[in-house]
């Protein structure tokens, strides 16, 4: 058994969204172009002797207790392999909460990764993501990693090639979105063709390696019904295409919106832009990172 682990959990984008419809039963069927980016939560894994599950957060907001997608992670395992010692889970959020970075889920991952490693339990990547997704649709994607292109209701996935590195500018408005509101705001049985994005197309320019494509192939669904509700995304991505971006879309039901840049100084200015200067208005939470490369990919989880 290993006494302490420390994992880095990381956030995604997507690349592109789209909705093909609404099931009977409620739920959505969807094709998403998945995409990891270097912002990431910082997870320890402390074993003690005592029984239990003790989760501490730097973010008074969070639940602590079972509503937390790292105590439902190593509760799930533990309870499993009748694990009779027990864990403090202390977790860092870096990755905006509720933004449609799939935070929460990465964390979840990350956990299940983390307990299976420091129990000797054994499980194979593909064992931790059957289990991941009875906790979330996005969690088998976030012990996977990389680019992948994710259907169903989010659980079936395959991976892509890795898309070209350059400068991804993240930034999340200071509103909350709500995924359960956009969803069933979407009327997605009634889409137009012209609103379902060529999610084909970014396939395609990965493939090919080319990011001009996949750059101007961007796109999200969801947007049809956030920016309606909220103008500032619009706002958002204008401003990081002015400041040279080559692309920018929303990701997952929002509010947060990337941009991708190829040149180091235009990221690096419009970076500046969105955090101290003219366009600081729109922004609460600016980072500038880039897609999480195959290099690491290999490497599992735990960095
Ligand atoms: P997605 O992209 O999958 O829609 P998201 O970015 O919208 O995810 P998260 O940040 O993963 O949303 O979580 C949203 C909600 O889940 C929060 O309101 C929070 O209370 C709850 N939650 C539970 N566990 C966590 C966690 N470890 N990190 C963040 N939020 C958590």
């Amino acid at each position: 058994m290993i006494k302490h682990l420390r994992l880095k959990a990381y956030g995604k984008i997507n690349l592109g969204l789209d909705v093909l419809r609404r099931r009977e039963d409620g739920y959505h069927e969807v094709r998403m172009i998945m995409q990891t980016v270097g912002i990431f939560d910082r997870i320890d894994l402390i074993w003690k002797e005592a029984p239990g599950i003790q989760v501490e957060t730097n973010l008074y907001y969070l639940p602590t207790n079972e509503n937390n997608l790292v105590y439902k992670a190593a509760k799930l395992l533990m309870d499993e392999f009748r694990i009779t010692d027990g864990v403090t889970i202390r977790l860092n959020k870096f990755i905006p909460v509720a933004a449609g970075m799939a935070g929460g889920s990465s964390d979840a991952a990350a956990v299940l990764f983390g307990i299976n490693k420091m129990f000797q339990l054994g499980l194979t990547a593909e064992q931790l993501m059957e289990r991941g997704v009875k906790i979330g649709a996005d969690v088998p994607y976030c012990v996977m990693r990389g680019t992948a292109l994710s259907e169903g209701i989010g659980e079936i996935l395959t991976a892509l090639p890795p898309v070209p590195q350059c400068q991804v500018l993240i930034a999340k408005p200071a509103i909350s979105v709500s995924t359960k509101f956009v969803y069933e705001h979407l009327h997605a049985n009634e889409l137009r063709p012209d609103q379902h994005p060529d999610i084909d197309g970014i396939i395609d320019g990965i493939r090919r390696q080319d990011l001009r494509q996949i750059s101007a192939k961007l796109g999200n669904v969801l947007e049809t019904v956030t920016i309606r509700e909220y103008p500032v995304i619009q706002e958002i991505k204008d401003r990081m295409l002015e400041y040279g971006a080559i692309g920018s879309l929303m990701s997952g039901s929002g509010p947060t919106v990337f941009g991708i840049f190829t040149s180091p100084k235009a990221a690096q200015d419009a970076y500046e832009e969105m955090r101290f200067g003219d366009a600081a208005h729109l922004a609460k939470q600016v980072y500038l990172t880039n897609f999480y490369n195959q290099k690491e990919q290999t490497k599992g989880v735990q960095m």
